[in-house]
């Protein structure tokens, strides 16, 4: 199903392109055509304005936003040199890098140098699957009642559909264990309304009450 949404998904620019391509060589876990795809008709739907990414990488997705959301502003966080430096370099290259902010730095420990830009309209999270509940609890806060929190590789892959013991890696178990912790969470957290949507990596839309 995946591959064919992706092949209908609407043209990118050459330098999102190129983007893509770098990622797909160097095994970077930038968001899936579809996922986005479905994140950004969210976006516009809410009217999205300002948004805070926890996971940059390469700064595909930021990118993605900010050219798809006319007026947006972003403030993401990387935690990884290499890929901040990428980020940065790549962002500049666009006519859209004045409306991003990207700070070098570890979500966990560096709240004060993005709170500097709430309040958000959105929250993405897309950094290490294993802190999801972390990540979100840390940022909730800075996000306007009614906007909305979106949780990336929630479905892992679809390996949250799988018996537990069939996975044979040992890391691989824990942390679809930890995920289903923070989907089950997440569902029941009752100052949101969430969904989870099996696009891309599977989605969780969460919009704050
Ligand atoms: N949102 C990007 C993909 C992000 S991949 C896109 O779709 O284009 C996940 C990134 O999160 C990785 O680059 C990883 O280095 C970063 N990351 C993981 N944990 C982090 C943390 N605690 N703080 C900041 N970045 C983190
Ligand atoms: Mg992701």
């Amino acid at each position: 199903m995946s591959n064919y949404l992706d092949d209908i998904s609407s043209e990118r620019n050459p330098l999102l392109q190129e983007m893509e391509q770098f990622a797909k060589e160097k095994n970077i876990p930038i968001m899936e055509l579809n996922g986005i795809d479905t994140m950004l008709h969210f976006m516009k739907i809410g009217n999205v304005k300002s948004i805070c990414e926890i996971g940059t990488a390469i700064g595909y997705s930021a990118l993605r936003m900010v050219s798809a959301l006319p007026g947006s502003t972003i403030c993401t966080i990387e935690r990884d040199l290499e890929r901040y430096e990428l980020a940065r370099k790549y962002i500049s290259r666009s006519n859209n890098a004045k409306q991003i902010s990207i700070i070098f730095g570890d979500a966990l420990e560096d709240e004060d140098k993005v709170a500097k830009s709430a309040p958000f309209d959105a929250l993405f999270i897309d950094a290490a699957k294993g802190q999801y509940q972390r990540f979100f609890e840390i940022y909730e806060k800075y996000v306007v009642p009614g906007g909305i929190i979106f949780t990336d590789n929630v479905l892992f892959k679809g390996l949250l559909e799988e018996k537990i013991e069939v996975i044979e890696s040992k890391r691989t178990r824990q942390l679809v264990t930890k995920i289903a912790r923070f989907n089950d969470w997440l569902i029941k957290n009752e100052n949101y309304e969430t969904v989870i949507i099996p696009t891309g990596d599977g989605l969780a839309v969460s919009i704050k009450k």
